[in-house]
């Protein structure tokens, strides 16, 4: 998910707008904003985009000069008008809006439990555990709450919450998901998930919010705390290898150059005598680039993508999938025709996208199609946030790389090494998750 808040002393209404825009590759299901008038919140959501979700209209219902927002793509709780967030709660006289990006493991032990004890749940979304800890817990002093909250959820989450006169952020102490923060020009502070919203609204990128620290944005200023329970960092480095945009930097890690060293790297890991490089864009263009620049091999734009179909790798169906890579992916006859080709993507989960790729791009008369991904195998699923299926329909989680090859047809077939991807960090220890590679989960999985 995206999430976003901005502290100003004009309308954040329309600046909202626009950071939840630039954050809609996070999230494409439902988006919505909270702001606060200074007297009590206001809230608008809708099911889609958030230029479809959002007019005129809406926008100037929300008037107010703090608020926070949300673009949402499901992975606890479903696609349901019910989990459109910010999520708002009206407990003890106080009005809470919250936005969380992430997952926590432990949601169904703690639901059950707050259940038992009498609460009643509006949504399936494990973020309204968080809400409701909060607001349990809150008195008159908001970190005090997020401490105590922080203390019992486990698992991965940036958050961004509202109150009348205050945003709030905080995120997990492994600072699995991202969090940045950032000033522009007119004074505003901006909290969101990567950078771009806070460079589109005339701001430099700021700087990460760190593992278990909690910013509060008021009228005395910004202010830092920290729960207390640091952990070693976990950052989600599949953020670098596709989640994130190309120009966000976090924690200190520039997606768009991670991206383009991978390519160098699998390029002398696993080098190919072929006539052109193409990407499968839009996630490969970087690291084809790198692929070409250190191999002298040419690049190529073998592949049309349609720009209006979005990030549509979470479809019920098999043939839906199918269907979703033609109508986003088509072979360039004119560019590939007769020629050997390295295809360059970011990442095999079910193996749908290259078996379909390579199959029309032998169609469109590619003699040779050999394929490097720029990270490692996805053998487990992700519990932290990001949607991947069970280990059951990862297809490197049952195959060898050899029989991944032979089922989608390539050439050859190569994946970046473990040791390929952390050093296109260009950070030495182990300050990353990786645990849909490796199996090394940094909070152990609550399986019930
Ligand atoms: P596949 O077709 O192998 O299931 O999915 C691989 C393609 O989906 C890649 O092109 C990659 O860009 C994209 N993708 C990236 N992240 C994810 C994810 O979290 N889940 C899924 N299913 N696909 C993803
Ligand atoms: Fe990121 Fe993979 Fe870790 Fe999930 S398991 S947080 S996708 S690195
Ligand atoms: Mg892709």
């Amino acid at each position: 998910c995206g999430i976003i808040g901005i502290y100003s002393d004009s309308p954040v209404n329309k600046k909202l707008f626009y950071g939840l825009n630039s954050l809609q590759h996070r999230g494409q299901e439902s988006c919505g904003i909270t702001v606060s008038n200074s007297e009590t919140l206001l809230r608008e959501r809708g099911m889609g985009l958030v230029i479809d979700v959002f007019d005129e209209n809406k926008l100037n219902r929300l008037e107010g000069n703090l608020g926070i927002g949300h673009t949402r793509y499901s992975t606890e709780g479903g696609n349901y008008e019910y989990n459109t967030q910010p999520l708002l709660s009206f407990t003890k006289g106080t009005e809470i809006s919250i936005s969380h990006n992430g997952n926590l493991i432990n949601y169904q032990i703690l639901k059950t439990r707050l259940e038992e004890d009498g609460m009643m749940f509006q949504t399936t979304s494990d973020t309204e555990v968080i809400l409701f800890l909060i607001a349990r817990y809150y008195k008159d002093d908001i970190v005090d709450a997020i401490k105590k909250t922080m203390d019992v959820i486990e698992g991965a989450y940036s958050v961004v919450l509202l109150l009348k006169d205050k945003l709030v952020a905080f995120r997990d102490n492994r600072g699995i998901r991202p969090l940045v923060i950032g000033e522009t020009e007119s004074g505003d502070t901006v909290i969101a998930s990567e950078n771009a919203p806070i460079e589109i609204m005339g701001g430099r990128a700021g700087r990460n919010i760190l593992p278990g620290e909690i910013v509060v944005v008021d009228e005395n200023g910004i202010n830092s705390y920290f729960h207390g329970g640091a952990k070693k960092p976990k950052h989600c480095i599949f953020e670098y290898v596709y989640f994130a945009r190309d120009d966000a930097t976090l924690d200190k890690v520039n997606s768009y150059n991670f991206r383009r060293r991978c390519g160098e790297i699998i390029s002398r890991e696993a080098p190919c005598d072929v006539d052109l490089v193409v990407p499968v864009p839009d996630s490969g263009i970087p690291s084809a680039i790198g692929y070409s620049q250190e191999t002298k091999i040419p690049f190529a734009e073998g592949l049309v993508k349609n720009r209006y179909m979005g990030r549509t790798f979470i479809k019920p169906t098999q043939e839906e999938r199918e269907m979703a890579v033609k109508l986003k992916l088509n072979p360039l006859r004119h560019v590939i025709e007769g020629k050997k080709i390295v295809l360059i993507d970011d990442s095999i989960v079910r193996g749908t996208t290259s078996a379909n790729l390579i199959r029309r791009m032998r169609d469109a008369g590619a003699k040779e199609v050999h394929l490097r991904i720029t990270s490692p195998p996805v053998e487990y699923p992700c519990y932290y946030g990001i949607n991947t299926p069970s280990r059951m329909n990862l297809i490197a989680a049952n195959n060898t790389v050899e029989e991944i090859r032979e089922r989608i047809d390539a050439d050859s077939l190569a994946f970046i090494s473990m040791e390929g991807l952390q050093s296109a960090t260009l950070i030495r220890d182990d300050r990353f998750c990786k645990a849909c590679f490796n199996g090394e989960y940094p909070v152990d999985p609550v399986v019930i």
